[in-house]
């Protein structure tokens, strides 16, 4: 079934083929995008994507595709209107737009800006209990990880290689440390610390990563922001992933080993309830 669907400033459905193949995102990934959830057609943590969308067209010099966070609420608000089922995910890309193939791009191009919403299968409480498995590969990115941008192929590859391995997530390794997950930022934790990738341009800073990083703040569970060793991944206590789709979700296994004594540890335990809690009340 077409689902709803919002391309600069009109509202249709997923039926009509809305670009042109002269569009910047489709000939040069020049585009960014964001991802939200929303639970009896409320958004969560709409405020944060939107922040993070003007940073990311910013950062690329894309005009801004709404003029304010208030009309974007707005285009969000009528697309769950038109929007059949109550929980699922907002899809928003936003390209340069669209011109006469070149690198170099005309100035004062009008952006595109499009907003569809997805069922999703978020993960059920078994599956929240038990955790992934997750492999680890080389990160074959670029240096601008921190912009949400569509150039995602070299995710895509570590998340197809991860799927060919009996896993859901890979870790994404350069330089002898870890980056993040392929669609995920990534917590390990050691002795009752948590370690997670400092806010650069290896990885994108996540909006759980945030809300996480707060909750555990307020319990008192120590945050240290540094690059873990590739060395550290195999004598942990805990992992866990977090992301908009996967809130916050134990790594159960890395590489085939497994992690601390096989089930869902206690950090992990009390940040998930936390961020569950955090979530369902936003
Ligand atoms: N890192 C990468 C590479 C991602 O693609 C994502 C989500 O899509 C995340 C981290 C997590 O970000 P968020 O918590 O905002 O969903």
């Amino acid at each position: 079934m077409a689902d709803a669907l919002y391309i600069n400033g009109r509202f249709t459905t997923t039926d009509e083929r809305v670009l042109g193949v002269e569009d910047r995102g489709f000939q040069f990934g020049d585009a960014v995008y964001e991802v939200f959830k929303f639970l009896g057609k409320r958004p969560i943590f709409l405020r944060e994507h939107f922040r993070r969308l003007e940073i990311s067209l910013r950062t690329l010099e894309i005009a801004a595709a709404w003029a304010d966070a208030d009309a974007f609420a707005a285009t969000i608000r009528e697309l769950l209107a038109r929007t059949a089922f109550d929980d699922g995910i907002v899809y928003i890309q936003v390209s340069r737009g669209e011109a006469e193939r070149s690198h170099f791009w005309p100035d004062a191009l009008t952006p595109t800006a499009v907003a569809y919403s997805r069922r999703f299968a978020f993960p059920d409480a078994a599956k929240k209990e038990l955790g992934i498995r997750v492999i680890t590969t080389r990160d074959l990115r670029w240096h601008g990880c921190h912009v949400k941008s569509v150039n995602l192929l070299a995710n895509a590859i570590a998340k197809k290689e991860a799927q060919r391995a009996g896993a859901t997530e890979a870790l994404m390794l350069a330089d002898g440390f870890v980056r993040e997950g392929a669609g995920s930022n990534f917590f390990a934790v050691k002795n009752g610390h948590l370690v997670t990738h400092p806010l650069d341009e290896h990885i994108l800073p996540g909006v759980v990563r945030d809300r996480v990083i707060d909750l555990a703040l307020g319990a008192k569970i120590r945050v240290d922001e540094r690059p873990l060793r590739e060395a550290e991944l195999f004598d942990l206590d805990e992992a866990f992933i977090t992301s908009t789709t996967q809130g916050v979700m134990p790594v159960a296994e890395i590489d085939g080993r497994v992690i601390g004594n096989s089930r869902r540890g206690e950090v992990t335990t009390t940040l998930q309830q936390l961020f569950d809690a955090l979530e369902a009340a936003s």
